[in-house]
């Protein structure tokens, strides 16, 4: 492990895990352990991805010779140094807890994802044991934190420790009572959804009606005025009808008197009398 500013990298393979010495070519030019998940720098040093990616961090040069560095230019290894690692003889890191599995490190970390001395955590919820992993199985028949459906055919899963307290009947009352009070709330929010939804929709209807019995007014007003207006047509019509009858009469009484003036005025000539003509009104 090393330090490197704030950030804390916890990479490389401690030498001791190893059978043999390891090439001194195999080991990070950071944490100065085995090369873990490694990469490889122009200038042909090799460090493992963790430990340089937090280098470069802070920093644009190698740790080893200063030059130049960047993670775009960082490169897998050698074939032949991955090699060579690859086929370093490692013990297992379980060797503490008994395992003493040894294999290349090509195949440590299958071997470590399945090894059944390494130490796993309970996966039921809230039980933090920790067992190796090849109690589990027997733990988790015992745990206290198992989950199993209720034998007496509630449905509710129940822990395995409150199972001697369950109660269906009870249980499924406080359900029924949780459930009856969600629905009353969700009822009561629709409700009230519904009564904002049916306010706005009255004001609007409101709005409308008011708007259509100004139109009504307007119409109506129109109508009282154009009927207003015939009935004076009407009248005037009735006057224009009389008057052409009166002038009709008026014609016909001139022409009996020009007709009369004729006769007159054949038998005696000299006469120089005017004939009296009545001033026509006119309309
Ligand atoms: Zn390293
Ligand atoms: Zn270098
Ligand atoms: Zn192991
Ligand atoms: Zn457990
Ligand atoms: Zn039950």
């Amino acid at each position: 492990m090393k330090i490197t500013g704030f950030l804390i990298v916890e990479m490389g393979f401690d030498r001791e895990r190893f059978l043999g010495d390891v090439n001194e070519g195999l080991l990070c030019c950071i944490c100065r352990d085995v090369l873990e998940d490694p990469v490889q720098a122009p200038c042909e040093h090799a460090y493992c991805r963790q430990c340089i990616e937090g280098w470069l961090v802070n920093e644009t040069r190698c740790p080893e010779d200063r030059k130049n560095l960047s993670l775009s230019s960082l490169k897998p290894l050698f074939r032949y140094m991955k090699n060579d690692l690859d086929n370093l003889q490692i013990r297992c890191i379980n060797v503490n807890l008994g395992c003493s599995h040894i294999c290349s490190l090509e195949f440590l970390a299958s071997h470590e994802s399945e090894c059944q001395l390494a130490s796993v955590e309970c996966p039921n919820d809230n039980c933090h044991a920790k067992v190796q992993r090849n109690d589990l199985a027997d733990h988790m028949a015992s745990c206290e934190f198992r989950v199993r459906e209720c034998p007496k055919g509630c449905g509710l899963l129940l822990l395995e420790r409150t199972d001697k307290d369950h109660n269906c009947i009870a249980e499924l009352k406080t359900a029924i009572e949780i459930l009856r009070s969600e629905t009353s709330c969700k009822i009561e929010e629709q409700k009230r959804e519904m009564e904002l939804r049916l306010n706005t929709q009255r004001g609007h209807m409101v709005q409308k009606e008011s708007f259509m019995q100004a139109q009504v007014d307007e119409l109506k007003s129109e109508v009282s005025k154009l009927s207003q207006k015939i009935k004076l047509l009407m009248e005037l019509e009735v006057k224009r009808r009389e008057d052409t009858e009166r002038l009709e009469l008026e014609k016909r009484e001139l022409m009996e008197l020009l007709r009369r003036n004729q006769t007159d005025g054949s038998t005696s000539a000299s006469v120089g009398k005017r004939p009296v003509i009545k001033k026509v009104t006119m309309l």
